[in-house]
């Protein structure tokens, strides 16, 4: 517990939503969080590296997400299916037919959007200014574009009729809609024919719809089960932009949990909890800025569907999806690949295809709402300074071990305890410069404790542990320093 005096000692700085991406997308740089990829050769549209601090923060991420779902969960298992797959799986899902986005283009600008985005964005703006009948209005003529025959031209229709003009240039010199299917295209072989084309998936999920038998037997899982899996998609955005928000090679975090039809509503509920009190007791992350979105238009694939939606610095836009599959994949699956992917309960002897509840996360973009929510600035007594308030178990760096000055056998107990700790913790020495640069530079890459060794260290086999938050230090003996980080990162 803070007292007065303490808590007078850090004063936040009010910033405004649209200076907070410029800052961070510097600090990532600086900072080794996220460099543009081949930078030297002018970047790749959309396509970052992650650094030695980012990298280190994605995988606490994982490791998290990884952890609340195959170790809390004794009917959860995981996998790591390869990114290539036969592409009959594509034909199946149908990605192939139909994971197409409408673009349109402006003729004046030269720039390319989303036309479902450009008619949103309409609706929303109708919305806001109250203008009811509208809304109603637009929203009608959109769903009925979206069935229509010609769903291009339907689209194309409404955009001209309703004067819609891009939200950042104002043009509104527009081309006709054409679809665009999002799937990246390889050939694998010698000879690059039609025979030969492989997709990078654009979802994790098809890898775990075409192992349900292969997991089920092996793992010997009993309905209701879920299989996990970490990794790579690709999708060819039309629109990129916002940072890591929307990137065409990203990482999801996908579950899919398979029930018995009937009960997908019961297991649709607890997961929609679980998903969400996940981001706010294991990341930390300000309950305030998580919101829900039902979804009114459906995938073709889902009977219910939601998304856990956060408030970023340029609007409040989707982390992760919990949607009701049905039995659409594996149904899918037995009809074109010709295997049967029915359960058979051992106990009843039924025999159907399970439904299936999926949680689909975005790894790069929790990334960034980790950081848009953790990026603060204030002032220590008086001295400016920029802190990420990361929660300590994604923090990158866990603890700074910091010598009062590097003589006097300071440097060498510093180096020691640094070297006792690095076992269990990724903890960083540092002598350069004053206590108080030192310091500010671990708040930059939001280290949560700075620990101090001096001349009473030598004397008393104590340190000091500054909180990085509250700038409030305590002293604790030298020998309860590993227990006292592996208290505060449970
Ligand atoms: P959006 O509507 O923003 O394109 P989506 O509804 O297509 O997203 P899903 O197919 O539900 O996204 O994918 C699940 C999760 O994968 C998303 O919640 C998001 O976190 C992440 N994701 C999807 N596309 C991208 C992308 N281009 N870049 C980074 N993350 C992405």
């Amino acid at each position: 517990m803070m007292s007065n005096s303490e808590q007078k000692r850090v004063q936040s700085v009010i910033l405004p939503p649209d200076k907070v991406m410029h800052k961070l997308v510097s600090l990532a740089k600086r900072r080794g969080f996220i460099f543009p990829s081949s930078e030297i050769y002018e970047g790749l549209s959309s396509c970052f590296d992650y650094g030695p601090l980012g990298s280190e923060l994605k995988k606490n991420i994982k490791e998290l997400w990884w952890n609340s779902m195959t170790r809390r969960h004794q009917n959860i298992v995981g996998i790591d299916a390869s990114i290539m797959m036969n592409p009959r799986v594509w034909e199946a899902s149908g990605h192939v037919s139909s994971f197409n986005d409408p673009m349109i283009d402006d003729k004046t600008t030269k720039r390319r959007y989303r036309a479902d985005h450009l008619i949103e964005n309409h609706i929303e703006k109708l919305r806001r200014d109250g203008k009811e009948a509208d809304t109603l209005r637009v929203q009608g003529t959109y769903e009925a574009a979206g069935g229509a025959k010609d769903s291009n031209r339907a689209l194309y229709e409404l955009i001209v009729a309703e004067g819609i003009k891009a939200q950042d240039t104002g043009s509104g010199d527009w081309t006709e809609v054409r679809q665009f299917n999002l799937m990246f295209q390889c050939n694998m072989g010698a000879v690059a024919d039609t025979a030969s084309i492989v997709y990078l998936r654009p979802e994790t999920a098809q890898g775990i719809f075409v192992n349900f038998h292969n997991v089920r037997e092996s793992s010997r899982m009993k309905v209701p089960f879920g299989i996990a899996q970490i990794g790579k998609a690709f999708r060819n955005e039309i629109v990129k932009g916002n940072f890591i928000f929307r990137m065409v090679e990203f990482e999801q975090m996908e579950m899919q949990y398979f029930v018995k039809p009937g009960t997908q509503g019961e297991a649709f509920e607890a997961w929609r909890e679980e998903r969400f009190n996940w981001y706010t007791n294991s990341l930390g992350i300000t309950r305030e800025k998580l919101h829900w979105y039902k979804h009114d238009k459906l995938a073709h694939y889902a009977d219910l569907a939601y998304d856990i939606k956060f408030e970023f610095p340029f609007g409040i836009e989707e982390i992760e999806g919990i949607h009701s599959r049905t039995d659409f994949d594996l149904k899918q699956h037995q009809e074109f690949s010709g295997k049967n992917m029915e359960y058979i309960d051992q106990l009843t002897n039924e025999r159907y295809l399970p439904y299936v509840v999926e949680t689909s996360a975005g790894c790069d973009r929790l990334f960034l709402a980790l950081l848009a929510d953790a990026y603060t600035e204030d002032t220590v007594d008086g001295e400016e300074r920029v802190v990420l308030r990361l929660s300590p178990k994604v923090a990158p760096v866990k603890a700074a071990v910091l010598p009062l000055m590097k003589k006097g056998g300071m440097g060498e107990a510093a180096l020691k305890l640094r070297d006792e700790l690095a076992t269990d913790f990724l903890v960083q020495y540092d002598d350069a410069g004053s206590i108080g640069k030192r310091y500010r530079r671990q708040d930059e890459i939001g280290t949560p404790f700075c620990i101090t060794v001096d001349h009473q260290s030598l004397e008393e086999n104590t340190v000091t542990v500054r909180y990085r938050d509250t700038a409030v230090q305590e002293r604790i003996d030298i020998s309860r320093v590993r227990e006292f980080l592996g208290a505060k990162l449970v």
